[in-house]
């Protein structure tokens, strides 16, 4: 279905959690412990069911961390058999990757983003507050040992925390068959609101000039690569480079709020409707019809980390 700007929605983020076992330093406060707001597993697929009904193809699992949930493959399981369903993905920092791979590859899940800041210990330590970096990185291996595809690495680069991680994860591309995608620092929490922390895109191919266009596009990412590489490296640019006339998506938290915007803190409860088939089809024609034009960063306080807005 097409919001009152004609853009189609089709892709929906589905935030199961707020809570994360790891405290990256750009993704806001861990005071989200709070199980007892989640959505079950029946109002997750419900909702989820009147999104696919009203047009969308494509669901991604996400958090907080997804995979503390003891019940994702079953979720998953279950949005994987929505008649209309084209990609289910997962979006996860890896660390339990390695336990469930196979299950969620089982369950049906296609593709997994896995978020890894720097292949450096140290640097990762820092970054997360835990030592788990070789979890992460046998997880990728486990990943790939189970057939999920694509798989693609995001890194948010911080300035004097992490940019010289840039180089190594981008080794991660020229010696593996995967994107590496570098995402923006967006104004969330009291890190990411620092802007001299932010390293554009822009920085990195200067910096990075043997990397070439491949002139394809993958979502909101521009895809590069360069001689001798087997994958490619991405770059996401919702500050330097807006990219909300091309927005496709719509983000349900784990509390049942769907969020119309990332970049704005408008939400709707759809919680209540759960059960109400007509009532819920209807909220989510409207939530899809009053889409904002274009994220507010810079204007409007971002209140809560991407933990809790669902990455
Ligand atoms: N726990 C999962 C993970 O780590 O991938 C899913 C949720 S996490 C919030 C999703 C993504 O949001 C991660 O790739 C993370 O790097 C990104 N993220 C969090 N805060 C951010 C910020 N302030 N700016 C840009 N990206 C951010």
């Amino acid at each position: 279905m097409k919001d009152s700007f004609g853009r189609e929605i089709n892709y929906l983020r589905v935030s199961v959690t707020e809570r994360c076992n790891l405290s990256c330093v750009y993704c806001g406060k861990t005071d989200c412990d709070k199980k007892e707001n989640e959505l079950t597993a029946d109002e997750i697929v419900s909702i989820a069911d009147a999104f696919v009904r009203c047009g969308v193809t494509k669901i991604r699992l996400t958090g907080g961390e997804p995979l503390v949930r003891s019940d994702i493959c079953s979720i998953a399981a279950r949005l994987r058999g929505l008649p209309g369903l084209g990609t289910l993905a997962l979006t996860t920092n890896g660390v339990y990757l390695r336990q469930y791979a196979a299950d969620l590859k089982a369950a049906g899940v296609d593709s997994v983003n896995i978020s890894l800041d720097s292949t450096d210990g140290s640097t990762y330590r820092k970054l997360t507050g835990a030592d788990v970096l070789h979890r992460v990185l046998e997880g990728i291996d486990e990943a790939r040992r189970v057939g999920l595809s694509p798989i693609k690495i995001n890194a948010v680069l911080m300035r004097g925390v992490n940019e010289d991680s840039a180089a190594s994860l981008i080794d991660l591309a020229r010696e593996q068959e995967i994107d590496v995608r570098f995402i923006e620092l967006m104004p969330f929490s009291d890190a990411g609101e620092d802007a001299s922390r932010v390293v554009t895109n822009d920085e990195l191919r200067k910096r990075f000039s043997f990397l070439r266009p491949l002139g394809v596009r993958d979502g909101t990412t521009e895809l590069y690569t360069a001689d001798g590489f087997r994958g490619r490296v991405g770059f996401i640019s919702p500050i330097s480079h807006r990219f909300c006339h091309a927005c496709n998506r719509m983000r349900l938290l784990s509390d049942g709020r769907v969020k119309l915007c990332l970049g704005d803190e408008t939400t709707v409860d759809l919680r209540p409707l759960v059960g109400k088939r007509e009532e819920l089809l209807r909220a989510v024609r409207s939530c899809i019809r009053n889409k904002p034009a274009g994220h507010r960063f810079g204007e409007q306080a971002q209140p809560h980390g991407l933990n809790r807005t669902g990455g």
